[in-house]
């Protein structure tokens, strides 16, 4: 079973036009990646996964129309959001899809929304980018939030480390701020994306300590002396078995990601390093996530 724990919706429905391609080259540093996509791509891009958790992100409460990260989704029209087009995918292809919701703690109908996201549309977990938000994950509205999902037993993803958005303060998505997070809800159960890049010991510092969480691998491959760095780390530190598979389509594919674990030791053979065991790698992508985060699907 591979569980990609990181997927973002895909813009379009049928077909992207083009005065709305969006292309950049700075998620992967100099590579220009595609951030418009239709369904259907999406879905071919998941052929190697088995499941996926799909999220949007909920805009910031002051400025509801700008699009945090990537370019607006062009299926959010007649009232539907993030959290609705995340449940549309899933009433399409339900063996595959897991829908995320995404909240603003600050947002006055939070609470309205997170019952509506969780019956309504079945959404099974949270996506919280508090930087790409804007929030002190740390604050009195956003430890309301987490009381709730550590009561009803949901997970969050929560970006972690940099990101190329100028307005997204990094202080929030440093993993040190997880650590004061797991203290007061050691059962709530939490995803730290991306290895926290380039923070992987703060990562590794936190996820070692806390039963409860988790990181993922999203993201990694296409800066290999980072990523031989970042899982050699794990690995010393014995925490390889905390890593979760994840992709961050569309800025990386889980093809590429797969590909990218199972390459590591390529490059380590390339230039005399210490591996990781083929055996850990394997195991970080087979490893399934729906059961570690009690995901009934
Ligand atoms: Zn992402």
């Amino acid at each position: 079973m591979i569980v990609d724990v990181h997927t973002h919706l895909p813009t379009h429905e049928h077909n992207v036009p083009k005065k709305d391609i969006k292309k950049d080259k700075i998620y992967q540093s100099g590579k220009e990646i595609k951030l418009t996509n239709t369904i259907d791509e999406y879905i071919k891009a998941l052929e190697p996964v088995d499941k996926a958790f799909v999220f949007g992100i909920a805009p910031r409460p002051s400025d509801p129309n700008k699009s945090l990260v990537g370019p607006k989704n062009e299926m959010e029209i007649n009232g539907k959001n993030h959290n609705d087009i995340a449940y549309d995918l899933y009433k399409k292809f339900p063996e595959k899809i897991i829908p995320f919701m995404s909240l603003h703690p600050f947002d006055p109908n939070m609470n309205d929304e997170y019952d509506r996201a969780t019956v309504n549309l079945k959404c099974k977990g949270i996506k919280l980018g508090a930087n790409y938000q804007n929030f002190d994950p740390l604050s009195k509205e956003a430890f309301n939030l987490y009381h709730r999902l550590q009561k009803d037993n949901f997970p969050i993803i929560f970006h972690q480390g940099t990101s190329p958005m100028s307005d997204a303060p990094l202080k929030f998505a440093h993993p040190l701020i997880i650590d004061e997070i797991a203290i007061k809800f050691p059962k709530l159960k939490m995803i730290l994306a991306h290895l926290g890049h380039p923070w992987h010991t703060d990562c590794i510092s936190v996820i070692r300590k806390h039963e409860n969480v988790w990181a993922d691998i999203s993201a990694q491959f296409y800066r290999p002396w980072s990523f031989w760095n970042g899982m050699r780390l794990f690995y010393e530190w014995g925490v390889l078995k905390k890593i979760l598979f994840a992709s961050d389509w569309p800025i990386s594919s889980p093809k590429d990601n797969i590909t990218g674990l199972r390459n590591l030791n390529k490059f380590t053979d390339k230039y005399n390093l210490p591996k990781i065991p083929d055996i850990d790698l394997e195991e970080i992508i087979n490893r399934n996530a729906l059961e570690i985060l009690e995901i009934n699907q």
